[in-house]
């Protein structure tokens, strides 16, 4: 059976008002005012941007989504868990205060931001499931007892993840401090002899686990995270990971945490998928301006979070021409191995109907 994604064409030219409005119609379009109930506690699941990030979907994009959901009388909030790297979304407190920075706040969007994991990441709740992986994942505090969810995922390009879009939006960002580690964990990266000492990756490594001896950088792996920004910057591609089985794993794993944020929601989440500013690497880079790797698209959502993201990986495709691995300039990545897992596993279907509203 196919599920239907819905689909408006858009571009960061036509200006926050507009795409507001252009998400507005999707929602309307889509009859996805049904998932969401009067008094609901309704996550609306962003990512607030890292500091300096210029790429991520802007507060102005989605407010005419929270508005849909007020007129709902439900009583959403905008949300987005800590991180396992040490920066401004690290602790609850100054992820508060960044996205108050970036609008998603009572004064931006007229709803307040709430982080669900709790001070420091450890609020959690340990969910079941029938995962080929995991058969329990630790999912954020209050992302298990809201009763509806609206996932605004930003399309990007991950080095370790392939696709970062709904199931990445799902999967790891609404996992606590203990899940995410769980789905890092997978990783394990080794800098190779073409280190040029440059020291970029140590400059940058958010977790402090590397450093630079007279002949190469060195990972401690007791203290990385699994994170792979040193691989995204190493212009030498000296930083190396099993592509196959480890990035499989990561891949896998996210796909089951999704499955473990969303159980008991099954009916009650819509996902929004913007292909705008899609970049190579993710909206956790402090980097301003990053380069498309594809023009804008617009704006796709369904209820099915699998059929979503098969819907943007097409769509990226098909506009650039190119497999996504070779936009990515990793030919040996699976880009689909979020979605035939999530498919795999029950979370939703790869087939789709596209339909296009104007
Ligand atoms: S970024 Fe690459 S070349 Fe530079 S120090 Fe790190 S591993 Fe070596
Ligand atoms: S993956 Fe790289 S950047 Fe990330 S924590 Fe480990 S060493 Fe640091």
């Amino acid at each position: 059976m196919s599920s239907k994604v819905y689909i408006i064409k858009a571009s960061v030219d036509d200006g926050p008002k507009k795409i507001s409005e252009k998400a507005r119609r999707l929602f309307k379009a889509g009859g996805f005012a049904k998932c969401f109930n009067e008094n609901d506690f309704t996550a609306v699941k962003v990512h607030v941007g890292e500091d300096g990030n210029t790429t991520y979907v802007k507060a102005p994009y989605i407010k005419g989504l929270v508005n849909e959901l007020l007129e709902l009388n439900t009583k959403p909030f905008v949300t987005d868990t800590t991180t396992l790297y040490v920066g401004r979304r690290h602790n609850a407190v100054d992820h508060a205060i960044l996205a108050a920075e970036h609008g998603f706040c009572l004064d931006g969007l007229g709803i307040p931001f709430i982080v669900p994991d709790g001070l420091s990441g450890t609020a959690e709740t340990a969910v079941k499931i029938n995962g080929k992986i995991n058969k329990e994942v630790f999912i954020a505090y209050d992302i298990t007892r809201c009763q509806s969810i609206l996932s605004v995922a930003h399309v990007t390009g991950h080095m370790a993840a392939g696709l970062g879009a709904t199931l990445k939006t799902i999967g790891m960002g609404c996992a606590s401090k203990k899940g995410k580690m769980t789905q890092h964990a997978a990783l394990t990266l080794n800098i190779s002899n073409d280190c040029t000492l440059c020291g970029v990756c140590y400059d940058h490594c958010p977790a402090d686990a590397i450093t630079l001896d007279d002949v190469k950088a060195h990972i401690d792996q007791d203290k990385c995270i699994g994170c792979a920004e040193c691989m995204a910057l190493c212009r030498f591609g000296a930083i190396t990971c099993n592509w196959g089985q480890e990035t499989e794993v990561l891949q896998k794993s996210i796909a089951e945490h999704a499955l473990g944020a969303l159980k008991g929601k099954e009916k009650k989440a819509t996902f929004f998928n913007f292909l705008l500013s899609i970049t190579k690497d993710c909206d956790c880079f402090d980097t301003p301006n990053m380069r498309k790797i594809v023009q804008d698209i617009g704006i796709i959502a369904s209820t099915d979070p699998v059929a979503v993201d098969k819907a943007a990986l097409d769509l990226v495709e098909e506009k650039s021409g190119k497999k996504l691995a070779e936009l990515l300039g990793n030919v040996k990545i699976d880009t689909n191995c979020q979605i035939a897992h999530g498919e795999s596993i029950g979370l939703g279907s790869s087939n789709y109907e596209l339909i296009e509203i104007d």
